[in-house]
């Protein structure tokens, strides 16, 4: 019932306890046990829950332990991120950005944000000097696709936070365009994990189309 006995890698551990987490929240003691078991999650959490940490932590655990795919070497200018959090707004992104940063310190992953109303060139710097894991809102992410500047063929974890939010902000055809663009590895091997607040059809739908054999969580 502590961070403490979950073997989430010693750095990360060592971190969490810089964060000053002692005792998982509800959603974090059932989300992360079923991420690290290799577990599609959909997840019925709102904005305090501590999600950000429920879906960081296996991101960042399961990286640092080496289960991602080799990728191409950096030889072009293309950015090959592992992990994908998808978040509706500017603020919520930045916000997951600097928590997964404190999170991944010292671990030797490294995480990126990107969202739109900002310029571009200083994020597209940002993707070439190498990530791990990238925080960004749906429509930067396609503008960064249409550049040809991001591939998104070894990403092995998606996390889509506040899902029903990016629904009503009308994100659901750029997600749906991310989506399919990661072939690579096969479906079977990408975990995803859905957070939404409300479950209405649009969402359940969406469950249905990304995630393969996924437990359901309320809390
Ligand atoms: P979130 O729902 O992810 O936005 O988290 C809400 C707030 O709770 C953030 O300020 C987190 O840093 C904090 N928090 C998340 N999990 C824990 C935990 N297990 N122990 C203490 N604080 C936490």
């Amino acid at each position: 019932n502590t961070f403490a006995e979950i073997d989430l890698g010693e750095a990360l551990n060592q971190n969490i306890r810089r964060c000053k987490y002692v005792k998982p929240t509800p959603v974090q003691r059932h989300a992360i046990p079923i991420s690290l078991a290799g577990r599609d999650l959909m997840a019925c959490a709102q904005t305090g829950s501590g999600k950000t940490a429920a879906f960081c932590f296996p991101i960042i655990s399961g990286i640092m332990s080496g289960q991602c795919v080799q990728r191409p070497p950096r030889m072009s200018r293309m950015a090959y991120p592992l992990a994908l959090i998808l978040s509706p707004t500017r603020e919520l992104s930045c916000q997951i950005h600097e928590e997964a940063r404190k999170f991944a310190y010292q671990t030797g992953v490294r995480v990126v944000v990107a969202y739109g109303g900002a310029p571009i060139n200083q994020q597209l710097r940002e993707l070439e000097r190498g990530v791990d894991i990238l925080v960004a809102t749906p429509g930067r992410l396609v503008d960064l696709l249409e550049r040809a500047r991001l591939s998104l063929q070894m990403i092995r974890y998606l996390a889509l936070d506040e899902a029903d939010r990016m629904l009503d902000m009308g994100f659901e055809p750029q997600i749906r365009k991310i989506v399919q663009q990661m072939d690579m590895p096969p479906p079977g091997i990408r975990q995803t994990m859905l957070f939404s607040a409300t479950f209405p059809k649009e969402i359940q739908r969406m469950a249905s189309d990304f995630l393969a054999n996924y437990i359901f969580l309320a809390v």
